[in-house]
C-alpha cells in the first residue's frame, strides 16, 4: 500500500510549436495584466520584442542586463525598473538566467511571471530562486568571491509557462546537450530524492523517455522540430520532478566536484550519473527498472521503432546512460576533464558531509570513493567493446 506526501505546484502550461507567437497576448489577458516588464538577454532582445509585439503598449519597459547566476546588483536594477514603470507583471523570454532575473523581481514584489523558456533548464516550473552576492554566506558557485544563495518561495513560481520548441532550434548543439543532460540528471535523481513520491516518479520516467528520444536526434540535427519538442517536453517534466522531489546524492557529488575543481557542469553530470545509478540500483530495483524502461523506450523512439517497442524493462539503465552520453560526444571519465587521481580523496571529503540521509544505499566514505573513482576512470561503452571483439 502506498503512503506519500505530495505538494502539488500550481501553474498553467501552454505547449506547442508556434504558441509563443500566437498566444502570449491571450495569456496576458488571462492574468489581466497591462503593465508588463519584458526581461531578456541583450542577445535575445530582438526575439523577445518580436514575440511581445502583440502586447503593444502593454509592454512598458525592457530589462536586458541579465547575467548568469543573477548577481544581486542585477536583481536590484531589475526591481528598480519594475517599480519605476509600475509594472504589474514580468514576461521573461530566455534561459535559466533570464527566468532567474524575473524570479528575483517577483521575490520582493510578488509580481506574476509569464515565462517563455528557450533552454532546458527547467527553472520556470520551480519555486526556487538564486542570487549571487559577493560577501554573504551561502552556496559556493566556484569562486572565492562569489556566493550563491538559493531559497524557495512560491511567489517566484511563474503563473504561466509558454513552451515553444520553435524558439529552441537556435540553441547550439553543445548547449542543447548540456542543458538536456542536466534535465536528464534531474529525472534520474528524482527517483531517490528526498521528497520523491509516485507523481514525481511518473513525471521523471516520462521525462527520461522524452529526453532519451530527443537528445540524440537534436545532436544529429539541431533543426529537427519534433526532436526539439521531445527535449522541451522532457525538460518541463524534469523541472517539475525536481521542483517536487528535490535532488540527491548525484547532485551533491557534482556540486562538490564542480565547485572545487572547476569541472564543466554538464559533462560532469553525464559522467557521474551512471556511476551513482550503478551504486544505488541494487537498493532501488524498481527505480532502476523504470529508468531502464524509459531509456529503452526513448532510444527505440529515436531509432524510429515505435511499432512493437519493447517496454519490458530489460534495458540496462547504467549501460544505456553511458551509451547516450557517448553518442553525444561526452568524455568517458573525469580524468579526461582534468581531474587528477590524487584529487579523489579530497572529493570524497567534500561530498561526505552532504550525503542525503535517505539515499537508498548508505554512501559512506568507502562507497563515495568507489563511485568517484569509477567516474574518474571512465567506462568503455558497450558498443565499443562489442566493436573490439
Ligand atoms: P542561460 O540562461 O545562462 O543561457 C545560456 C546561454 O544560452 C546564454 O548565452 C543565452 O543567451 C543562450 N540562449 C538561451 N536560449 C537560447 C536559444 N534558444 N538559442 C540560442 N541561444 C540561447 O543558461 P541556462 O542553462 O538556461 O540556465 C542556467 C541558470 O539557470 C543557472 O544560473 C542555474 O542555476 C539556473 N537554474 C535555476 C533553476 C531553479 O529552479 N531556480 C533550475 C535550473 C537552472
Amino acid at each position: 500500500m502506498q503512503e506519500f506526501h505530495y505538494d502539488a505546484l500550481p501553474g498553467r502550461v501552454v505547449f506547442g510549436a508556434g504558441v509563443a507567437r500566437r498566444e502570449l497576448r491571450a495569456e496576458a489577458d488571462r492574468l489581466a495584466v497591462d503593465r508588463v516588464l519584458l526581461v531578456a538577454t541583450e542577445t535575445e532582445e530582438p526575439l523577445a520584442r518580436e514575440l511581445a509585439a502583440p502586447l503593444g503598449e502593454r509592454v512598458v519597459a525592457v530589462f536586458t542586463s541579465v547575467r548568469p547566476h543573477v548577481p544581486i546588483q542585477v536583481a536590484e536594477a531589475a526591481r528598480a525598473l519594475a517599480a519605476s514603470v509600475r509594472a504589474d507583471a514580468v514576461l521573461s523570454i530566455g534561459g535559466g538566467s533570464t527566468t532567474g532575473t524575473a524570479k528575483a523581481i517577483a521575490l520582493t514584489t510578488g509580481l506574476p511571471i509569464i515565462a517563455v523558456p528557450t533552454t532546458y533548464a527547467g527553472s520556470e516550473v520551480t519555486p526556487v530562486w538564486g542570487l549571487t552576492e559577493s560577501s554573504a554566506s551561502g552556496t559556493s558557485i566556484g569562486t572565492e568571491q562569489s556566493r550563491k544563495t538559493t531559497g524557495v518561495d512560491h511567489r517566484v513560481l511563474p503563473r504561466t509557462v509558454v513552451y515553444d520548441p520553435e524558439l529552441t532550434v537556435t540553441l547550439p548543439a553543445d548547449l542543447s546537450a548540456a542543458s538536456g543532460l542536466n534535465a536528464l540528471a534531474h529525472c534520474v535523481e528524482a527517483f531517490w530524492a528526498p521528497r520523491r513520491n509516485p507523481i514525481s516518479s511518473l513525471a521523471a520516467e516520462e521525462g527520461i523517455r522524452a529526453l532519451a528520444a530527443g537528445l540524440p536526434a537534436v545532436h544529429a540535427d539541431p533543426t529537427d522540430l519534433a526532436a526539439r519538442s521531445d527535449l522541451l517536453y522532457g525538460a518541463y517534466l524534469a523541472g517539475s520532478a525536481f521542483a517536487v522531489a528535490g535532488s540527491g546524492l548525484h547532485h551533491k557529488i557534482c556540486h562538490a566536484l564542480g565547485g572545487a575543481f572547476n569541472l564543466p557542469h554538464a559533462q560532469t553530470h553525464a559522467i557521474v550519473l551512471p556511476e551513482v545509478l550503478a551504486f544505488n540500483a541494487p537498493a532501488a530495483p524498481d527505480a532502476a527498472r523504470r529508468i531502464g524502461r524509459a531509456l529503452g523506450a526513448g532510444a527505440q523512439a529515436n531509432a524510429g521503432h515505435h511499432e512493437g517497442a519493447d517496454h519490458t524493462g530489460d534495458t540496462d539503465p547504467v549501460r544505456a546512460l553511458r551509451e547516450l552520453s557517448a553518442g553525444l560526444g561526452i568524455p568517458r571519465g573525469l580524468r579526461e576533464l582534468g581531474l587528477r587521481e590524487d584529487q579523489i580523496d579530497e572529493s570524497v571529503e567534500l561530498v561526505a558531509p552532504a550525503v542525503p540521509v535517505d539515499n537508498p544505499r548508505r554512501a559512506d566514505r568507502a562507497a563515495l570513493r568507489e563511485i568517484i573513482h569509477a567516474a574518474w576512470a571512465g567506462s568503455v561503452p558497450a558498443t565499443e567493446l562489442a566493436a573490439r571483439s
